[in-house]
This record gives structure tokens, sequence and C-alpha cells, in this order.
């Protein structure tokens, strides 16, 4: 019998309009959307293949170079969150069966280095305690041992609020013939970083962070070096979405005349994305970088102020676009985060993956980032500090 009639009616939940609040977005990302940002991804959607679009990814291409710091053509934004751009590196780069080597020190190496062992690769892992730094020395001495195709470095490891120190690395890669990869998602725009001077031969982003574009694209970008390795293959990248040989044709890197259907970008995401970068460069890397270190620099002063401390003691290695508190003895993080989204409207989290229980995260990020906002994050917390406390007993 054919089917003819609707079994399943329409759901009630879907009758009802959209509910979604005004939130203080103080953690660690998403951060909030500037009006000019959300307008743009507003506006009424073109084809993804049309010549007009073009123009768009072409100034993404260029915003992108500014905000790395990079001339490498091979950049472009992946069509997804963070997480495409990890695998997308990783895909391309790496061959089954071989060599990678991921820093850990807090949840982003843990996952590169998951998404290496999925696709085949041989992991090897240096790990430390949550917002521990790698020295120099013990990179080299790992490179030498465990000979990887890539080795893997956050940037701004932000499940721990550490800002990983570059320089030097990107040379000892080189020495031992090794592609140096970097995760900038939580630090981009927030802290100094140069993809060309500093040897990074990948380097990727997000787009929710100090970038202040909604969720979902991600910038990522590749040198002559990572490209040399990633075109001269032999093997497939496993996955069809995330192959570079597609990508960079769309992206209309690869030389060739014609723009291939590959997949649908998001195109609204592409409109808001071109307006956070054009953003950064109006506002100048240097300037974003210094508001940042202000702003932070504020905010830790505020924390110690309220008997907090901070969870990366060394100042120099704060992360400056999300600050790690150590939660305070005789306190739920739990209660407290309840507390300041309740009464205050605000996000903060608590850690992430091996932070989890160590820490609490106020990120105050691009847009975000500003003393009345900063204010704002000290007076919630001030606030739970009152409330919330454990009785001893
Ligand atoms: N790396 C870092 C350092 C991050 O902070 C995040 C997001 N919290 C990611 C990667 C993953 O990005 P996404 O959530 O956009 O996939």
């Amino acid at each position: 019998r054919p089917a003819s009639s609707v079994t399943i009616p329409p759901p009630p939940s879907m009758l009802r309009p959209l509910q979604a609040p005004f939130r203080y977005l103080f953690g660690p990302g998403p951060s909030n959307v500037p009006p000019r940002v959300l307008a743009a991804g507003g506006r009424p959607i073109i084809g993804h293949l049309h010549p007009e679009m073009y123009e768009i990814m072409n100034d993404i291409k260029k915003g992108i170079q500014y905000a790395f710091q990079t001339q490498n053509h091979m950049t472009l934004a992946m069509s997804g969150s963070g997480h495409a751009a990890m695998e997308c590196a990783v895909f391309n780069i790496v061959e089954p069966g071989e060599s990678v080597l991921v820093a850990i020190n807090g949840i982003w190496g843990e996952r590169v280095a998951e998404i290496a062992d999925r696709m085949g690769a041989k992991v090897h892992t240096m790990v430390k305690s949550p917002g521990e730094r790698f020295s120099n020395e013990e990179i080299e001495q790992a490179l030498a041992k465990h000979k990887p195709v890539l080795f893997f470095l956050t940037h701004g490891e932000s499940s721990a609020g550490l800002a990983h120190p570059v320089d030097g690395i990107g040379d000892l890669c080189l020495k031992h013939n090794c592609l140096f990869l970097v995760d900038s998602v939580a630090s981009l725009g927030a802290a100094p970083l140069f993809m060309d001077q500093q040897k990074i031969d990948i380097l990727y982003t997000g787009s929710q962070k100090a970038l202040n574009a909604p969720p979902g694209t991600a910038p990522i970008s590749f040198n002559d070096r990572a490209c040399e390795k990633m075109f001269n293959r032999k093997s497939k990248p496993v996955s069809y979405m995330l192959d570079m040989s597609h990508l960079s044709n769309y992206w209309g890197n690869d030389g060739k005349p014609a723009r291939m259907y590959h997949h649908t970008g998001p195109v609204s995401g592409f409109f808001a994305l071109r307006e956070s970068l054009a953003i950064l460069a109006e506002k100048g890397l240097e300037r974003s970088w210094q508001q940042h270190r202000e702003v932070a620099e504020y905010l830790w002063k505020g924390l110690e102020d309220l008997g907090l401390k901070l969870f990366i003691k060394d100042k120099d290695l704060r992360l400056p676009s999300v600050t790690t508190i150590a939660i305070p003895e005789g306190y739920d993080w739990r209660e407290m985060l309840a507390y300041i989204m309740k009464h205050h409207q605000m996000e903060m989290t608590g850690g992430l993956g091996p932070s989890i229980g160590m820490v609490m995260r106020v990120g105050l990020m691009g847009y975000n980032c500003n003393k009345p906002n900063a204010d704002m994050a000290l007076n919630a917390l001030a606030d739970a500090l009152k409330h919330c406390r454990k009785s001893k007993a």
C-alpha cells in the first residue's frame, strides 16, 4: 500500500517562535558578534559560485593573510568550525603509517592526537599537565627521536589559558624535516603570531573567538613546504569534503581557470567572516593585540583583588583572550557558573578535557574586549563568591 497520509504531526515546538536570549558570552567562545558582522551575515544570499562570491572569497583570503601575517597563496576558509581545520590539516598532510608528534598540555593536543590516530598515523605524544609549556630543547629531542612528518602545537591553549611561545620551533621543524602545525583558534587577533616569520607551515584559526564572527568557518593557510608534501602524496586524503586538492580549486588557489563545484560553502558565514576580518584590518593587529593585553591585565588584577588565584602563574605565558582562574577553595565551580548565568545572563565556563575541575574560564575577545565588560565579569564573580560559599561542615 503506497504511503498517502502524514502520520507524524508538526511538532508543537516548531509552531512557537524561535527563542534565543541575549547572553554576555564571556567564556572561551563563541564571543558576542558585533552588529556590523551580524548585518553582513543577514544579507541576501548569492550563489556560492557567483563571481561576486569569488570576490568575497578573495577578500577573505587577503584578510586571512593579514591576520596570519603570511604571503601564502594557499590560504582559505574552511566550511566548518575549528575542528574542520584541524582535520583538514592532518588529513591532507599525513598519510597512513606516517609519524606525527603532538604536544599535549590541554584538550587540543588530545584532539589532534585522536584525529591523527583515526586516520592511521603513527602518533607520538609529549604530555604535560594542562597549562605547562614545552621547552624548545624538549621539542627538538622528540623531533629527533620520533622523526615525525608533522609536529602539532597549540598557540592559544584555551582549556588551560596558556599562550605557548612559538619562536624557534619552526626552525627546529625545518632542521628535522618536519612540518609545523599550529592551532591559533583561541589566540588569533588577541596575541602576536607571525606565520611567515615564525616559520609555521600550517596555521588555522576559528571565526568565533577574537574575530567575533558566528561559529562555522575556519581560516587556514599552508606554506609552500606544506603544499609540496600535501600535493605529492601517494594516497588520497580520507575525507572528500576536506580534500585540499578540491578546496584549493574552490578558492581559486590552484591556478586552474575555472572553479568547479565541490560543495556549497556557507555563504552567510563567509559574508560575516569577511566583515570580521575587515574590522581587524581596519583596527590593525598591533592595536588589537595591545587591547587584549591591556584588558586582560586589568581583568587579572581585578581577579586577584577578589582573592582569586590565576591558574597560569607566569604573566607572559597567560593567554590574553581566555583567562583561567583556579577553582577557589570552598566553592563548587558548577554552582558558581550556574549562578552567574542565572543572575547575570553571562556565560563563563569550567575547564575542558584535562582541565575540568581545575579552572573556571573567562574570555573577553575582540568586540567583547573592553574594561566595562571586564568590570561586569568581575562584578558577577564577586556576586557568585558572596552567594555560593559552601559551609565548612
Ligand atoms: N582549538 C582551540 C584552541 C579552541 O579553543 C577551539 C574551540 N574551543 C578549537 C580548537 C575547536 O574549534 P571549534 O569548536 O570551532 O571546532
